[in-house]
């Protein structure tokens, strides 16, 4: 069988656009995911992420090349490889990001990315369960709730902020960003809410849409300049006359994938033994993403969610909890608070973000650690350091290699230094300090400015999200046109996390929907933004 459209990757991206190009019961579409299907109940028990950490199968696990800012270091990239991709692994955090982020991604690729047009899309999207107001949607299939049980530490942190002059912020995604507050997560009655639950699953049924799951796409096949189809390990796919490939791969394969089809910096394919069919210098270059450090503490109490055996009786009855009503502590998205501010006043927007986890964090939970403490995370909303990805091998199954180039722009030691101060005077706040026994990390000898920004070279990790690798633009350089469609070639796409011109000030997930949402109406002539489409649909 021939199909109008191939995705590459069933992970934030790939559900909606198989979602709403299936639509048309004439138009045959294949979503190809490298991973298994989303059956592990830890994937849908938010409190499960935790142990997702130590699920190799369902996740790619790349690391980084040695970051020379950062001590050298190998940092770990988690990156979902299962159904949802991504948004199957995640801290379900419902965040659009800034205003002004959409105005800066208009100016760079055009008209239809800005916040005029993108907030009614998000809206489009959202089943906002508990905002019934015009910043919000309330009938989308992706559900936005409430956390069912936050921790009385994310209470307290968020008391803390305000002990320390930010102001308290009810909806981040509102009429304002900055402030301190409880996260709204991306879960329905209690469950994890991925895309492939949200815009995938309950379309599956469609006799036109084919779901192939454990298949990794090799690469993009061509005639001449035009794509035909893609090749997976023992077999090839085919579209008919005027299909379309789109890579939905994510920011670290959707450009390993075009590398190894031929199209990406013609002096780096020919090194790699592959012939060049388009030279696209841009292509893997752009790489930004969301560098992050923590304030960690012991507590005096048990109120945080702990490894210990006087937590087992807790655990017991937040199983229950969630088995039998949806609720209970293990319905906490671990990242339950946090807020935004701004490094200097003089900024157009907040530029750096807190994510309060009631509990221990070590080495993304790979590490864990017995006992009862509180984890505060800083990081860079709006770096000023690009990274690239290129390939190690032209071996489709070589993991491709990451420079994230972390901390290369003076301006962003800085920034983050500025960060880890302000975490750590939220730490010390009354209402949070009353928990505390003693500052575990940075650690109470660490103090000058000297000191922090060593200790910032020493421990700082992604918080997940890179972006923009397969640039969008007006331009043409830039890897895509504002529709995602790849300069020089035919009947290819990139449309997931790696399109961003920009990183964005906030997390990634919901704007990687929007994307692929904004360019599926494009795709289908859509030009109003009417709300219809899923209302009717699903
Ligand atoms: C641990 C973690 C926590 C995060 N927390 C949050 C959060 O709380 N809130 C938020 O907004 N964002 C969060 N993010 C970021 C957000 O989830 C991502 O930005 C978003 O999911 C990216 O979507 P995508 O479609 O670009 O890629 P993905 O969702 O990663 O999807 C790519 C899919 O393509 C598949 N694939 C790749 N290559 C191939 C191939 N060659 N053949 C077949 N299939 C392939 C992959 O297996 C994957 O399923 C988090 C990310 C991580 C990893």
């Amino acid at each position: 069988m021939n199909y109008h459209y191939i995705i590459v990757g069933a992970g934030s991206a790939g559900c909606v656009l198989a979602n709403r190009l299936s639509a048309n019961p004439e138009t045959r579409v294949c979503l190809i995911e490298a991973g298994p299907p989303d059956r592990n109940p830890m994937i849908h028990m938010p409190f499960g992420l935790a142990a997702l950490a130590h699920m190799r199968w369902l996740n790619w696990g790349h690391e980084t090349e040695p970051e020379l800012n950062l001590n050298h270091r190998r940092l770990y990239w988690p990156r979902g490889r299962v159904l949802g991709g991504s948004s199957s692994i995640n801290a379900m955090i419902y965040m659009r990001g800034h205003p002004q982020d959409y105005r800066d991604w208009a100016r760079l690729a055009g008209p239809d990315w800005d916040w005029s047009r993108v907030r009614e899309i998000f809206k489009a999207h959202e089943g906002n369960q508990t905002r019934p107001d015009d910043h919000h949607g309330e009938t989308g299939p992706l559900t936005v709730s409430d956390l069912t049980q936050p921790n009385p530490l994310s209470r307290a942190f968020v008391a803390a902020g305000v002990e320390c002059q930010l102001p308290e912020n009810l909806d981040f995604n509102g009429a304002a960003q900055e402030g301190v507050g409880l996260y709204q997560v991306t879960q329905r009655n209690g469950r994890r809410l991925s895309s492939a639950q949200a815009f995938l699953v309950p379309v599956l049924d469609r006799p036109n849409l084919t779901l192939i799951t454990r298949a990794q796409v090799h690469q993009v096949t061509f005639e001449g300049r035009r794509a035909t189809g893609v090749r997976l390990r023992d077999r090839t796919l085919h579209l008919v006359e005027g299909g379309e490939v789109l890579l939905s791969g994510g920011a670290i394969n959707s450009p390993q994938l075009l590398m190894l089809s031929g199209i990406g910096p013609g002096a780096h394919l020919r090194a790699m033994g592959i012939p060049v069919l388009q030279d696209a210098p841009e292509v893997g270059a752009n790489l930004a993403d969301h560098l992050d450090i923590t304030v960690q503490a012991a507590l005096k109490g048990r109120e945080a969610i702990g490894i210990a055996p006087t937590f087992l009786p807790r655990a017991l009855r937040a199983t229950w909890a969630y088995l039998r009503r949806g609720k209970g502590e293990f319905t906490s998205n671990v990242a339950e608070a946090g807020g935004f501010v701004r490094s200097d006043p003089a900024r157009d927007r907040p530029n750096l973000q807190f994510h309060f986890i009631p509990a221990y964090l070590h080495d993304h939970g790979r590490r864990l650690s017995l006992g009862y403490g509180l984890t505060l995370h800083v990081c860079d909303l709006l770096p000023k350091s690009r990274g690239r990805i290129s390939l190690a091998s032209p071996d489709p199954m070589a993991p491709p290699r990451i420079a994230a180039n972390y901390l290369s722009h003076p301006e962003d030691v800085p920034t983050l230094l500025s960060g880890l101060k302000i975490a750590r005077a939220l730490v010390q706040a009354p209402a949070l300090a009353r928990y505390i026994a003693q500052e575990t990390l940075p650690g109470p000898r660490i103090a000058t400015d000297a000191e922090l920004e060593a200790d910032i070279r020493a421990r700082a990790e992604t918080i997940y999200h890179p972006v923009g690798t397969c640039r969008m633009g007006l331009d043409a350089g830039s890897v895509t046109d504002p529709m995602g469609r790849v300069r020089g070639v035919q009947g290819l796409r990139v449309i997931d996390a790696s399109l961003m011109p920009q990183i964005i000030a906030g997390n990634t997930n919901a704007p990687t929907m929007m994307i692929a949402e904004n360019i599926a109406r494009g795709m289908l002539g859509e030009t109003g933004l009417s709300h219809s489409f899923y209302n009717s649909e699903i």
